[in-house]
């Protein structure tokens, strides 16, 4: 296939961007939408310009979690402009501000992909650090049309996020195959839920066998950046749209997603 038309328009919106992250997992409801907001507000707290674009078109999260649901995206002289985070200096972009949020909405390929370079070329992000892509789970539509629209950006990798149970962990080698085959580099394997944290003494308790995700990266040959528990509390805060590190900066999980920040 030839060039695209608006290939140039997207080159133009990305490149005063440093950093470009993908954000995948397997399956769904492992905890990718929750580490990719817990990053863009970790990142933004240590000073960094951050964005975050949700392109999951059939089930976006990102505006509940970051406390935008019903943000709405201005078009002004320079294109888009991003929704706010009420607290942190984030920008916030995602397909859930073009739809009504109970509704159902059933799109086939082409006009999927339509839509996600429209938001890359039409977006007016400024000058980032940071602009981290919130992606549906699995390797579909909406992943092949990041990537060819972001292949002469420089995109930095992808981070995957999976549990340390052998199903999820299953479709995990999926994600790296695809990565591998689309050439987009892994920057590595977070685990997510991999204890509890009790409510009453902070004391966690293993959900999955320990080693499990750190030997499949090994595996595979791809690093492995730690582990994220399960703490009752940020999932409050994110079901309510508060910033987890601030109403709960104790937390294990806010440590641990602070710490992956540290080697990323
Ligand atoms: P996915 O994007 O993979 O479908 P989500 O990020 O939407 O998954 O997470 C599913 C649910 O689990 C959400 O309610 C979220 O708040 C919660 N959750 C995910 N990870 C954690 C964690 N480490 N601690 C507490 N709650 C979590």
């Amino acid at each position: 296939t030839g060039v695209q038309p608006d290939a140039a328009k997207i080159a133009l919106r990305m490149n005063p961007i440093s950093h470009k992250i993908l954000v995948l997992s397997g399956k769904g409801g492992v905890g990718k939408s929750t580490v990719a907001t817990q990053l863009s507000l970790a990142l933004s707290r240590r000073g960094k310009k951050v964005g975050i674009l949700d392109v999951d078109i059939c089930g976006p999260s990102v505006p509940q979690i970051m406390g935008v649901p019903r943000g709405e995206i201005i078009n002004s002289n320079w294109g888009w402009l991003p929704v706010k985070h009420p607290v942190h200096p984030v920008s916030v972009m995602s397909v859930g501000f073009m739809n009504s949020t109970d509704r159902a909405v059933i799109w086939r390929g082409p006009k999927k992909t339509n839509l996600i370079r429209q938001f890359l070329s039409e977006t007016f992000w400024s000058k980032l650090d940071y602009l981290l892509f919130d992606t549906p789970p699995g390797t579909s539509d909406e992943h092949i049309s990041v990537v060819s629209a972001l292949k002469n950006s420089n995109p930095d990798g992808a981070l995957i996020v999976t549990t340390g149970n052998g199903l999820s962990l299953t479709t995990v080698g999926k994600e790296i195959t695809f990565c591998r085959k689309i050439g987009i580099p892994i920057l590595g394997i977070i685990e997510n839920m991999s204890s509890l944290v009790c409510p009453c003494c902070d004391e966690q308790s293993e959900l999955y066998p320990s080693d499990a995700c750190a030997s499949f990266a090994e595996k595979f040959g791809v690093p492995f950046l730690g582990k994220i528990p399960l703490d009752q509390r940020v999932t409050v805060a994110m079901d309510t749209g508060q910033c987890p590190h601030c109403a709960h900066p104790d937390s294990p999980t806010v440590a641990a997603v602070e710490h992956i920040l540290d080697r990323i």
